[in-house]
This record gives structure tokens, C-alpha cells and sequence, in this order.
């Protein structure tokens, strides 16, 4: 199969569909990868490495769509994109249809077969493919708090592990799925004194044995978080209800009570945020303050470190990506997980929560 990676056009985005490693499996299976020129820049990988990996690079995204059977990419398409796909051309990216009427519209008027990394699931009920890029943000959120922590960019002055005689930071971790496990995994790693919070028991059971000890667990109530809170030197928003806004689990009221200087990361603001004084930041502005307290919430975390996001993402995507190469539209009827993936096929919409949201047909 013709494989095409176009360079990501979205702004600020620097990861790619496909790592030079994962072209080296491709072209390994019998594939032609075709590869826009310069579209690896972002993660320092030349069109000579490409080369070297088994690419053809192509001038223009233009040639990479007209050429290819498959478009592997990392973003929804952009509207300069959507005109460019066809039918039984294969679109596996990330989607994220439901709050995005237009760009449904354009896939379905494409004709295209699109596949959203965030719907495809594995066999333990899992999102595979949401999964690695969740690991990312919750390792990040430690690092964006001891930033914050600094002195002079506002926080206490605290240095999260503390040094010998010297009491460490207190993390609290609200949400303990893939961002609340990696970030209580770096903050217990630095020295922390962390406390995860969950509404599932068996998720607090998990931390409990995985950490042995190093990590406290609580079951977040009400009056759990408001004691939590008042003594945080950072709050970390890692909470998420599938297919519906994050709860608000921190109100300003809360807030007033917090030491200043305290740090709140709020990872869960791609899903509206969990603390009720949170707006979405950028890289480029990341923090704000609200009572003293320092807010970060930047809603695309993972863009921060290309390099790391897209060999975690292409680890994940390689199994699948490389079952649509090898068998085309049959993989997608073959194998379930993949058909909890598609999203629009031949101008219909295909998953019935993006339609349902959307008022349009399933
Ligand atoms: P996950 O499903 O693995 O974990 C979410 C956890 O929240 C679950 O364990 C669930 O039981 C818990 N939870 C739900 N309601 C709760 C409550 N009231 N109190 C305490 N815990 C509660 O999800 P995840 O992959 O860890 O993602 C967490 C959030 O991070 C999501 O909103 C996701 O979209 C977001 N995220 C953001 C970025 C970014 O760049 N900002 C990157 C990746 C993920």
C-alpha cells in the first residue's frame, strides 16, 4: 500500500504521523511510504533520515494526498486538508469529531474511510491510542509544577523533594487513571509527599500495591478535596468521565484557603478543566494566577516534548496502522478494536456518540 505522511499543519504542532522508525517497519511489510518534505523537522528527523528509513519524499502535501492509499497523521485535518482526501482513501489520525460539526462535514463530504486514534480501544477496555500521549501530560504536569513552584515565576520557592532536613512538597493528585499514575510516579520519583485521590475504589487498590507504600491513596469526596487542597503545596486535575465535561472539583472557594504560591496544573482543561477558576493556556503563556495561586492549563501538554510524543504515539499506532496497511478496509472489519476506531466511512458518520452529539445520522 502507498502510505502517506503529510507535515502536520496544525499550529504549534511538531509531531508526526510517523517516526522514521515506524517508516523502517512500513517499508519492511512491502510498503511505500511517501513523506512530505520536512514534515519530521519537528523532531529533528531530516528528509536524508527518512530517506535512509525507506521514505519517498514528495514536494507538497499536495502529491502526499493525491498519491497515497493511507494518510497517517497526528491532528484532525484542517479544512485545506479535508478537500484533499477521497474516497477509499484511509484517514488514521486523531479526529476528536463531537465538539466539531465542519470538519465532520468535511470527511463525510471527502468520501474518506477515517479512523480516530481516540475511539480505537484493546482488549482490556482500554484506549490504546489516547493512552500514551495521557502518560506524556501526567509526567509533564510534575515538571510544569516544579517550574511553577520557583520563586521567581510566582510560586512558594519550594523545591518539590526538599533536601535532607527540609520537608518536601505536598502534591495531591486529583484522578488516579494514566495522567494521575505517571504524575504521582515522577513526584514520588522526585521526593514528593503525594496523595492520589479517585472516586474508583479498585483504582485506589491498584495505586496502593503499585506504589507500596511511597504514594498515600484517599476516595475523593467533597470534604476529602477541600482537606486536600488546604494543605497542597500543588494540585494536580487529572480527572476524566468519559464522553462528558470534567466535574469541577476545586471551586474558588477552595482556593482562598491554599497557601500562596501554591501551584494548580490542570491537565483534565482539554475536557473543560476540573477547578473552577481554570481557562485553557499555551506553551507560549502557559501560567496565570488567581488568589495567589499559580494556574497552569495547558490543553496540549504532549506538543511540549515532539520528540518523546511522537515515538510514544507511533509505538502505539504501529500495530494498527500497520494491520490497515497490510490488509486495507478487512482490518477494519476483522479485527474489533479497529472498527471501535472508525469514524466516518464513505460520507456516513460511523460512531454513534460523534453522530449523537452532533444531531447528525448514525
Ligand atoms: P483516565 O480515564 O485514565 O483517568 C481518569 C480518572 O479520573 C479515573 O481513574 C476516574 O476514576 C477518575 N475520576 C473520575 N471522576 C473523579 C472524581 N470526581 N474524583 C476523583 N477522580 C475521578 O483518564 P486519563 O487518560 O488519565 O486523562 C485524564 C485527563 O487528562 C482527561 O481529561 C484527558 O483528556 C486529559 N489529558 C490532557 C492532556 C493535556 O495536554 N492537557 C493530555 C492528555 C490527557
Amino acid at each position: 500500500m502507498k502510505v502517506g505522511v503529510p507535515k502536520e499543519i496544525k499550529t504549534h504542532e511538531y509531531r508526526v504521523g510517523l517516526t522514521p522508525g515506524a517508516v523502517r517497519e512500513y517499508a519492511a511489510a512491502g510498503h511505500n511510504v511517501l513523506v512530505e518534505t520536512n514534515a519530521g523537522a519537528g523532531i529533528g528527523a531530516t528528509d536524508d533520515v527518512y530517506r535512509k528509513a525507506g521514505a519517498t519524499i514528495l514536494p507538497s502535501s499536495r502529491e502526499v494526498y493525491a498519491s497515497s492509499d493511507m494518510i497517517v497523521k497526528v491532528k484532525e485535518p484542517q479544512p485545506s486538508e479535508w478537500v484533499q482526501l477521497r474516497e477509499n482513501q484511509i484517514l488514521f489520525t486523531y479526529l476528536h469529531l463531537a465538539p466539531d460539526p465542519d470538519q465532520a462535514k468535511g470527511l463525510m463530504k471527502s468520501g474518506c474511510t477515517a479512523i480516530a486514534y481516540e475511539t480505537v480501544t484493546d482488549a482490556h477496555g482500554g484506549l490504546p491510542l489516547l493512552a500514551p500521549m495521557s502518560e506524556v501530560a501526567g509526567r509533564l504536569a510534575i515538571e510544569a509544577t516544579g517550574a511553577a513552584l520557583k520563586r521567581y515565576a510566582g510560586g512558594r520557592g519550594l523545591l518539590i523533594g526538599g533536601v535532607p532536613g527540609v520537608q518536601p512538597a505536598r502534591i495531591v493528585v486529583i484522578g488516579g487513571g494514566v495522567v494521575g499514575t505517571h504524575a504521582a510516579r515522577m513526584a514520588a520519583g522526585l521526593g514528593a509527599d503525594v496523595t492520589v485521590m479517585d472516586r474508583s475504589i479498585h483504582r485506589l487498590r491498584k495505586l496502593d500495591e503499585l506504589f507500596e507504600g511511597r504514594v498515600r491513596t484517599r476516595f475523593s469526596t467533597i470534604d476529602a478535596v477541600e482537606e486536600e487542597v488546604f494543605s497542597a503545596d500543588a494540585v494536580i486535575g487529572a480527572v476524566l468521565v468519559a464522553g462528558a465535561t470534567a466535574p469541577k472539583l476545586v471551586s474558588r472557594n477552595m482556593l482562598s484557603s491554599m497557601r500562596k504560591g501554591s501551584v494548580m496544573v490542570d491537565v483534565a482543561i482539554d475536557q473543560g478543566g476540573c477547578f473552577e477558576t481554570s481557562r485553557p493556556t499555551t506553551h507560549a503563556d502557559p501560567t496565570y494566577e488567581v488568589d495567589g495561586v499559580i494556574h497552569y492549563c495547558v490543553a496540549n501538554m504532549p506538543g511540549a516534548v515532539p520528540l518523546t510524543s511522537s515515538q510514544a504515539l507511533n509505538n502505539a499506532t504501529l500495530p494498527f496502522g500497520l494491520a490497515l496497511a497490510n490488509r486495507g478496509f478487512s482490518a477494519v472489519l476483522e479485527c474489533p478494536h479497529l472498527r471501535s476506531g472508525l469514524n466516518v466511512y464513505r460520507g456516513r458518520l460511523t460512531y454513534r456518540a460523534v453522530a449523537e452529539s452532533l444531531g447528525l445520522p448514525f
